[in-house]
């Protein structure tokens, strides 16, 4: 007989961590079992490329809940439980050890793992990513030896903000990104050219339009060649090139979607009694035109989290929320909020040279997101303008001095 929990969580990181507390806070009685890959009990992994990395805050402090957190709420969680295999008529999962649980419900947090390079020299000593507590340790004990020179790959968040603490470190940092400009895939060119300038003035040498052809070294990893022929020299390399969801078993057990899992808008797969949670989950988002995404932040671990939770005890509400992000470089606060993609048109509000400024991104003349540095008060009342998708003239959207929230 196998061991049986009444929901079986997969993933310890925000999402799943997130899904147990809530379904304790709503009153759920029967027996939850949080299972995760890694031995450690669930941690933020935003300070693994900020504060942690930087050695600003030990392990402890980035404990999602204190140790004992867990089982005083009769959360068995479970560290070193790898699930490889659902069975979704028999109600099973199957662990890498051979064990077997059986669950009345199914909530998959798998989230994903960091994209690996796939050039040559990919796979010498020296190259690390950053998603778990372990990938960071790797690299501050590298660091620690006496690397002096780090080339990140990647001018996405992770590598800005990697890039960010090791200049604050005293290592050289080289920063090679394939597109025309930082952060493409998230921010508009005004925010890309701020940080390429910022991470410049700190001394960080940015290349852009690079292509990675190899790693070069013998047994470890001492230099980055370029398709221009150039073979930048360095003592270690970060790859931040992006994420793989984590969804092989789940999609083998039938449920539907295709680089992700297809949810409903109570985060409900295509499977009876399973649930999916987090990065990996693809959803229709309002806030994306209603176009299907997976969004890969802590805001949406945790409002899916909650979302499913409600849906287990029986008390749905749809997932709505508005997408917000963060990020740390420097003395830098760059909030987010709401999706920039689809936009036809950008306002600089500010002026980036005061380093307090923000861009508000339109579709349709209605205000879709924010991208605000160092600016906390137009991430606060523009949030409310992307909820309510306001339409605003942009000469007051322009001007520093018109209050946001008077727009609404
Ligand atoms: P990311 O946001 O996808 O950025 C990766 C960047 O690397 C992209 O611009 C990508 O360009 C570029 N790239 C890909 N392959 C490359 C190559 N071979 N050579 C040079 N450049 C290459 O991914 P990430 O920064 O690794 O972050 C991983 C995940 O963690 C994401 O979900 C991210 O949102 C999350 N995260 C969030 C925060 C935050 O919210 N503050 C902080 C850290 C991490 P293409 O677009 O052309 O592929």
């Amino acid at each position: 007989m196998a061991d049986a929990a009444d929901v079986v969580i997969v993933g310890t990181g925000h999402a799943g961590a997130q899904c147990a507390i809530a379904l304790r806070q709503r009153g759920f009685e029967g027996t939850v079992r949080l299972l995760g890959r890694e031995p450690d009990p669930p941690y933020e992994r935003p300070p693994l490329s900020k504060e942690y990395l930087a050695g600003a805050k030990p392990f402890e402090r980035i404990l999602l809940r204190p140790e004992n957190f867990w089982a005083a709420k009769g959360i068995d969680w479970q560290g070193g439980a790898e699930v490889v295999g659902v069975d979704p008529d028999a109600r099973t999962v199957e662990l890498a050890s051979g064990e077997e649980l059986s669950y009345g419900t199914l909530v998959w947090a798998a989230g994903g793992e960091a994209r690996r390079l796939s050039c040559p020299g990919a796979d010498l000593a020296g190259v690390h990513a950053i998603r778990h507590r372990t990938d960071t340790d790797a690299l501050r004990t590298a660091i620690e030896a006496g690397a002096g020179r780090v080339a990140v790959i990647g001018g996405g968040y992770i590598g800005l903000e990697a890039a960010a603490v090791l200049r604050g470190l005293g290592i050289g940092v080289t920063v090679f990104e394939q597109e025309d400009r930082l952060l493409k895939r998230v921010a508009g060119r005004e925010i890309s050219d701020f940080y390429a300038a910022e991470h410049g003035a700190q001394g960080v040498d940015i290349r852009l339009g690079a292509e990675v052809v190899a790693l070069e070294g013998e047994g470890a990893v001492t230099g980055v060649r370029l398709a221009s022929g150039e073979t930048v020299p360095t003592d270690l390399v970060i790859a931040g090139i992006g994420l793989v969801p984590n969804i092989a078993p789940l999609l083998s057990a039938g449920a539907v979607g295709s680089g992700g899992v297809d949810v409903d808008e109570n985060c409900h797969t295509s499977l009876d009694h399973v649930y999916a949670i987090g990065d990996c989950a693809l959803h229709a988002n309002r806030f994306a035109g209603g176009e299907v995404i997976r969004l890969e932040s802590v805001q949406n671990a945790n409002d899916m989290a909650n979302t499913a939770a409600r849906a287990i005890v029986d008390e749905p509400v749809p997932y709505d929320a508005v997408p917000w992000f963060w990020s740390n470089q420097y003395d830098l606060r760059l909030q987010t909020v709401g999706l920039s993609n689809t936009h036809d048109e950008r306002v600089l509000r500010g002026d980036s040279a005061s380093r307090s400024f923000s861009v508000v991104y339109l579709r349709n003349g209605r205000v879709v997101a924010l991208d605000c540095v160092n600016a906390t008060r137009d991430y606060a009342q523009g949030r409310r303008l992307v909820e309510a998708g306001t339409q605003a003239p942009v000469e007051a959207l322009a001007d520093p001095e018109i209050p946001l929230k008077s727009l609404l």
